[in-house]
């Protein structure tokens, strides 16, 4: 229950910076992740800091470089349905499309699914697990069908956005700001370092930090792309496994793969390379796609999630070879 959680609404980046300095503040975007948290009894913020209402947080603006930035309360609805994301980051595109439901992308921002906790049902049911104030990870000798199975540290949840996917991808970068003003970029790869090993948190923001947009370069627009998400039921569904992959338009290939580590997983660059080099045979494809998951781990009740992986790499190795 939200007893004693206050709601403030700051116009300005200084009275946002004021506000989420305070002690128990926390991020608000559109709430669907954030409210549950609360209502779930996972989180117990003193101060709810909605932050769509910044100057420039909901715009999508083309950069001088070419360039795009996405304002952190970019409802993944626009992005999904925007002209110029679709035709020059249309792996970005699919990938919001492909998230829940038409109700949540309204109401869903991309700052508040950067930051989304884990869906894992130990955590979010309040097992004592890792993230939970225990030492191991209940999944483990539990029930970890939707689990890691590239392990990185003692949590084997797997971090459920979309969109960072794609975005790893495309090499976009986080910009963020801190209470005192100042301001980093973070590489979307980077943003969940070390979300296995933290027991408080998945991406790599500072006590007060905000996400204040996405920026992605000029160099990964246009060419091949697609993200490609496979779940449970067809409907809406968090992914099992997805995959994004893309054929820069200077010929570099990049393939991260969702839903298989604590965050958006590269495929080893040489294995890139090599399908950068020119159209592939089935045979040299099958052999790439199961080289990229030579080091999977997969758990008790995982191990599908290597056949799916391969699966999609195939697909996207072939077509992408060839384009
Ligand atoms: C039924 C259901 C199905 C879903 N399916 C999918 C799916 O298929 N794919 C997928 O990717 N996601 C899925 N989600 C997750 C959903 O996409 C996220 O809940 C949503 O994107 C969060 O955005 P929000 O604006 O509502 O964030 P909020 O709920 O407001 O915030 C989420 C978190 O981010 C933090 N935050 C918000 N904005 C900022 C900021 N600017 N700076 C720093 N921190 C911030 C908040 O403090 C909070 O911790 C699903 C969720 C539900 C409930």
């Amino acid at each position: 229950m939200i007893h004693d959680t206050t709601y403030s609404r700051p116009l300005t980046d200084a009275d946002a910076r004021a506000a989420l300095a305070q002690p128990g503040a926390r991020a608000l975007a559109g709430g669907t992740d954030a409210l549950p948290l609360v209502k779930e009894g996972i989180d117990h913020p003193q101060q709810f800091v909605d932050l769509r209402y910044l100057p420039g947080s909901d715009a999508i603006t083309v950069l001088p470089d070419g360039g795009l930035r996405v304002g952190a309360a970019v409802r993944l609805s626009d992005l999904a349905t925007h002209t110029d994301v679709r035709e020059r980051f249309l792996a970005l595109a699919e990938s919001c499309e492909s998230v829940g439901t038409p109700a949540l992308r309204n109401m869903g921002t991309l700052g508040g699914n950067l930051g989304q906790r884990i869906r894992c049902w130990y955590f979010r049911r309040g097992v004592e697990c890792f993230k939970n104030g225990g030492d191991s990870c209940a999944a483990v000798e539990g029930e970890n069908q939707y689990h890691a199975i590239f392990s990185d540290g003692t949590c084997q949840a797997v971090h459920p956005s979309d969109p960072a996917v794609a975005l790893a991808a495309l090499e976009a970068e986080v910009v963020l700001e801190g209470t005192d003003g100042t301001a980093r970029r973070v590489p979307v790869a980077s943003f969940y370092a070390g979300a296995a090993s933290n027991p408080h948190a998945e991406t790599v923001l500072a006590s007060g930090e905000r996400i204040v947009a996405v920026e992605l370069p000029a160099a990964s627009a246009g060419g091949t792309q697609q993200y490609r998400k496979l779940m449970q039921r067809g409907a809406w569904d968090f992914a099992l496994v997805s995959l994004a992959a893309i054929k820069r338009a200077d010929g570099d290939i990049r393939l991260v793969l969702g839903g298989v580590a604590a965050g958006p997983m590269r495929v080893n660059p040489s294995i890139e390379e090599d399908v950068a080099s020119g159209a592939l045979d089935e045979e040299s494809v099958m052999a790439l796609a199961e080289r990229a998951m030579y080091d999977a781990t997969p758990m008790t009740h995982n191990g599908y999630k290597v056949q799916q992986a391969a699966s999609l790499l195939r697909d996207a190795m072939f077509t992408l070879s060839r384009a």
